[in-house]
């Protein structure tokens, strides 16, 4: 194979692990927007069962209140029943009494339901603080993986800088800037020929210019994307060494 191919095939894949590096290393604040929007969202759940259950405490407050005071007159009242004088203020007064306790019932038909209500909604907040305890502990190993996952790409960047910037010197300079001018226009400059296809942009090379790359003993870009050609090895045992050797 062409010396220059070679180095450039073994750019292309530093190039290319780098942006893959960098790509993910760009979606991790995203990821950390989602972890705190889900954190908050973990957190107004809770503050908004804690706010149920305090008005609904507030609520039966309200209403006991209430009762205490239609029993104080209830019992005024009935202490008035003993001092009328006529028929007519007896009938007036029991109805007075009547509708006294009919809301006495009504009022505790009430307090009973904010009690089922309050066991309801205790278990509610119940409910959501387990859940927030939940969250936090998942949210802060995801933050810790992404942190970690950041500095080893940071340091695979690094690496693919330092292998780069080595690997560049040991190129003619005619072929590294061609590689450059292309992978600046394409993204990828280096591409395999796949069934006598370029594998980036799918057309057909010729077969007597295919024939001709066999043997990767010559720089060619592809007549359409321009970028720079090679064949593949041929399967992957030809890249592994002999089982044993120098061990
Ligand atoms: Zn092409």
């Amino acid at each position: 194979m062409d010396a220059d191919l070679e180095r450039l095939i073994r750019l292309q894949q530093i190039d290319s692990a780098a942006e893959a590096a960098r790509r993910r290393i760009a979606d991790h604040p995203s990821l950390v927007r989602s972890l705190d929007a889900r954190l908050a969202s973990a957190t107004a759940a809770l503050d908004d069962a804690r706010a149920k259950l305090t008005d609904n405490q507030a609520a039966r407050r309200a209403v006991e209140k209430d009762l205490a005071a239609i029993q104080s007159r209830l019992s005024k009242f009935k202490d008035q029943l003993m001092e009328v004088k006529t028929n007519k203020e007896y009938t007036a007064m029991q109805k007075e009494i009547e509708a006294a306790q009919n809301e006495v019932r009504r009022l505790e038909d009430l307090i009973l339901e904010r009690m089922l209500r309050h066991d309801e909604l205790a278990g509610a907040q119940k409910a959501a603080e387990d859940r927030l305890a939940a969250d936090k502990a998942a949210i802060a190993a995801e933050r810790t993986q992404i942190e970690e996952e950041t500095a080893r790409l940071e340091r695979e960047v690094a690496q693919a800088a330092s292998a780069r910037a080595r690997l560049v010197t040991e190129i003619s300079p005619g072929v590294l800037s061609t590689y450059e001018t292309v992978r600046e226009r394409r993204g990828t400059a280096v591409v395999e020929i796949r069934s006598g296809y370029c594998t980036a942009c799918h057309v057909r090379i010729r077969p007597q210019v295919a024939n001709e790359l066999r043997r990767n003993e010559i720089i060619y870009q592809c007549d359409s994307c321009r970028r720079i050609l090679y064949f593949p090895p041929l399967g992957p045992a030809s890249a592994e060494e002999p089982a044993g050797a120098g061990r």
